[in-house]
């Protein structure tokens, strides 16, 4: 098998890995691959990425114009561009739509909080990047300010990017997104993220070596550091401690498990919240109307 036609079979399959997962749905998605030093292999535009054929892929320089293929390239073909410019060192690029992920790029919550320590090795931080239109030129330019420093990230209310030396590498990096997107979310459902302190997040820096771990930028905790050359986590500083306690939006609400337990004193907010059904609301509003009368 040459070495194109192996990088058209790796597309396809990571389509079909992509589509299975729900990560995009219809003809969402896009994905491409350098192949050699000034053309490369991309998706083709308005095709479902679950279902393709090696065949169906476009050749295309690193300006954009196409050399080879039936169909046009994917129409994010701009932002795939802006990324192998940037980053010479990138040999693939995925985008997808992930669910869980996309919601907190639609919420416009990162996902940089210091939480699980593999992630912190590998990918760092994920930010968001500012909206921009699909397929314009706004893309490309919104994604340059991050990509130089991550290798992945999401897009606002649109959806995820990751990079990679290798086509499977770059899909990997939007599971472990997608992955961590889904911890957060339910760690946050049941109302407390225990954070990683700023001195253990620097700890497992120096362990990236150690695990041959190619980061592009290393990881600060400090908010006011630029994002295109430092990957910026959220961790709090420990005084000795690994784990930091950390509420959500400083409310303390008790996990799950525990709130039978909890004792029933209702809490302050709770005293100033008044539910009421339907009927009773009625009831009321007719009492009211009477005293008027
Ligand atoms: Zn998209």
């Amino acid at each position: 098998m040459t070495t194109e036609s192996s990088l058209r079979a790796d597309i396809v399959e990571v389509g079909r890995r992509m589509y299975a997962r729900g990560y995009t749905a219809s003809n969402d998605g896009n994905i491409s691959v350098r192949l050699g030093a000034d053309r490369l292999l991309m998706t083709p535009k308005s095709v479902c990425k679950g279902f393709m054929t090696p065949d169906m892929m476009c050749i295309t320089d690193l300006e954009g114009r196409k050399l080879q293929g039936d169909r046009d390239p994917s129409s994010e073909m701009l932002m795939h561009l802006e990324v192998y410019r940037q980053r010479p060192d990138v040999q693939a690029v995925v985008h997808a739509h992930p669910p869980i992920a996309t919601g907190f790029a639609v919420a416009g919550i990162p996902l940089d909080r210091a939480v699980l320590a593999e992630v912190l090795t590998t990918l760092g931080s994920i930010p968001i990047a500012e909206y921009a239109t699909p397929s314009t030129r706004e893309l490309p330019e919104a994604v340059r300010k991050y990509v130089k420093a991550h290798d992945g990230m999401l897009l606002a209310n649109h959806g995820a990017l990751t990079v990679g030396p290798d086509v499977y590498a770059a899909y990997y990096k939007m599971e472990t997104i997608e992955h961590f997107a889904k911890i957060s979310l339910v760690a946050r459902l049941l109302g407390r993220e225990n954070l990683i302190s700023r001195e253990e997040v620097m700890r497992l820096q120096e362990l990236r070596g150690s695990y041959g771990i190619k980061a592009p930028a290393p990881i600060c905790t400090d908010d006011q550091t630029v994002v295109d050359v430092c990957q910026v986590v959220q961790a709090p500083a420990g005084d000795g401690r690994r784990l930091i306690p950390d509420d959500v939006d400083g409310v303390v609400v008790p996990p799950l498990a525990a709130r039978d337990e909890v004792s029933p004193k209702p809490s302050a907010k709770a005293e100033a919240e008044i539910r009421l059904t339907y009927r009773e609301l009625s009831a009321l509003i007719e009492d009211a109307i009477r005293s008027l009368k």
